[in-house]
């Protein structure tokens, strides 16, 4: 998963470093700005963003950017987006599924990478404003998989688009003639955007830096598919996609997980795993009509374990994120909250900690059903083996992250909680949106 966004206007290099700032949780390997109209500006680093400072003031009519969180490609600088081939530069979020058989078939290009991105630029050479939407057409034919792609055209154009299924979000925000892209509609609307739309599945959009839109259509639509740990996990709870705000779709996970606690009495207090799932804990305290507490408070400066790159770092991560409020923890019997349960590492070690700390006992709910299946769209759970929920039963799992008892909410409630019908949960279900070539994705990652 990664953050994009682009930018039109006088402004344009400052909205995009800034709001890749608001998107940072999206991703923080390291991140890249390209920037041109007048003075051009190109640099990709790595680690967070607000750790380089840049100097925005130039004259810049259009910027995209890109903060980077690693699936294909171990991360090297030069796996960094922006990627720019003549006259176009690209950045996507999400997972190209037939990337190999892409790139093996344009083997006229000079790829740069092992990102997956840099096959748009092929397919995109001789881009004018004329062949936009025929050239995006074959892309979105001939590229299977998730992604959302925003880009540069010449000094003048910015441009997006989104698969046919829209599994990976992306807005437009407009500021009188000012236009901008972004992964996540919060960072259109803290840049001071006014009207804010999602992108649609299929679509694609090209923007004059002076002329505004001058064209938008939906090129070609499948059923949709939009990503389910969006909401639950990646997006910021202040934002919304398809019309439901993070912050309430987490509410209703939490009152329909409060469905599968049938003695309440059993516990003293809930408490979330900071910070993702706090907002479901609070739902599930209310529904429960138990008091909900804080008994872990996170060292904001430690990156989110799950998206750091190896289990070691993220085993590391965990043991000096979250400080535990001892005088909330000792002798209370603990409900806690958490968002998924994926790899199990945070869990059994926030186990281990309050038992440490002397919880009398600990139960964890899950705001999402058991994850069993890897993600070949973006999201870093390739492997199956990987997922504490692959192949154990309910008991199994409490036994390996070491709780007392385990709860997940039901697939059903999670489609319920979404009010969506039109999502991928192939994680969860094993219904994979698309045709999946496991061993081909498995290979572009080596
Ligand atoms: Fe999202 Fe899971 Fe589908 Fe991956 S498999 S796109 S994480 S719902």
């Amino acid at each position: 998963m990664c953050g994009i966004i682009a930018a039109t206007g006088a402004s344009a290099l400052s909205q995009a470093y800034f709001g890749l700032q608001l998107l940072q949780h999206r991703g923080q390997d390291g991140f890249g700005l390209l920037a041109k109209g007048g003075d051009i500006f190109y640099e990709r680093l790595p680690g967070l963003v607000n750790q380089s400072p840049i100097d925005t003031q130039k004259d810049i009519r259009i910027a995209i950017g890109h903060t980077r969180y690693s699936t294909i490609g171990t991360f090297r600088e030069q796996e960094l987006q922006p990627f720019a081939f003549k006259n176009v530069a690209i950045c996507h979020n999400g997972n190209i599924t037939n990337y190999q058989d892409l790139k093996n078939k344009h083997t006229n290009f000079d790829f740069a990478s092992n990102n997956d991105a840099e096959v748009f630029l092929p397919l995109l050479a001789g881009l004018t404003a004329t062949s936009f939407n025929e050239q995006v057409k074959n892309i979105l034919t001939e590229v299977e998989g998730a992604y959302s792609v925003v880009g540069l055209l010449n000094d003048d154009y910015i441009f997006a688009f989104r698969d046919t299924r829209g599994m990976r979000p992306l807005f437009m925000g407009k500021d009188s003639n000012d236009y901008a892209f972004a992964s996540e509609s919060q960072a259109l609307s803290f840049l001071g955007y006014k009207e804010i739309t999602e992108v649609k599945a299929g679509e694609a959009i090209l923007i004059h830096q002076a002329d505004g839109i001058v064209s938008q259509s939906i090129l070609q639509q499948e059923k949709p598919a939009a990503c389910m740990f969006e909401w639950v996990y990646f997006a910021g709870v202040e934002g919304q996609i398809q019309d439901l705000p993070i912050y309430q779709a987490r509410l209703n996970l939490g009152r329909l997980l409060a469905k599968k606690i049938i003695d309440p009495t059993k516990y003293d207090i809930v408490a979330p795993v900071p910070d993702t799932s706090r907002t479901s804990a609070i739902a599930m305290a209310e529904s429960l009509n138990l008091p909900y507490r804080e008994i872990l408070i996170k060292n904001r400066y430690v990156q989110r374990s799950f998206i750091l790159n190896s289990q070691k770092q993220r085993e590391a991560a965990v043991n000096w994120k979250l400080m535990p409020v001892l005088s909330e923890i000792k002798d209370k019997r603990i409900l806690l909250v958490d968002d998924s349960i994926v790899r199990g590492t945070t869990s059994k070690r926030i186990h281990r900690l309050l038992k440490e700390f002397g919880a009398k006992s600990v139960a964890i709910a899950s705001a999402c059903p058991p994850i069993r299946h890897p993600c070949y769209y973006g999201v870093d759970f390739p492997n199956k083996e990987d997922l504490v929920a692959n192949a154990r039963n309910l008991s199994q799992i409490a036994e390996h992250i070491e709780a007392d008892e385990v709860f997940y909410l039901d697939e059903n409630d999670l489609k319920l909680g979404l009010k969506s019908e039109g999502l991928c949960m192939a994680c969860v279900n094993g219904d994979y949106p698309s045709e999946i070539n496991r061993e081909r994705v498995i290979e572009a990652r080596l």
